[in-house]
């Protein structure tokens, strides 16, 4: 247990407590007390993002699968009202959606096996 001085009254103030006994202001952690918490908290922190991030990166492809589709029967359908007889993107945007779509559920259900 040691002293320190506190940064509002300049009371010495015991490290163990938590407040100034004087004035009670609250006593911050010295730098030797603080590197206590983070060995442990940046390892779990780096894990949960890397697990979020590549589930993100999954759901990302979903919704662009998703959008393809729906803008694949939309250009469809706008195809079909124009009456238009020239080439369309369309079935190639609802096919690749399709596909990226299973190879997402795939990739999802391969990474949780
Ligand atoms: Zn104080």
């Amino acid at each position: 247990m040691s002293l320190i001085n506190c940064s509002e009254c300049n009371h010495q103030v015991s490290t163990l407590a938590t407040s100034c006994p004087n004035c009670g202001a609250p006593i911050k952690m010295t730098s030797s007390q603080a590197p206590n918490t983070n060995p442990t908290t940046i390892p779990d922190y780096e894990q949960t993002t890397t697990v979020q991030e590549t589930s993100k990166t999954l759901k990302m492809y979903i919704i662009i699968s998703m959008l393809m589709i729906i803008i694949g029967v939309f250009a469809t359908c706008t195809h079909i009202m124009n009456d238009s007889k020239s080439f369309t993107f369309a079935p190639f945007l609802i096919v690749g959606g399709f596909l990226l779509y299973f190879v997402t559920k795939f990739r999802i259900w391969w990474h949780h096996k």
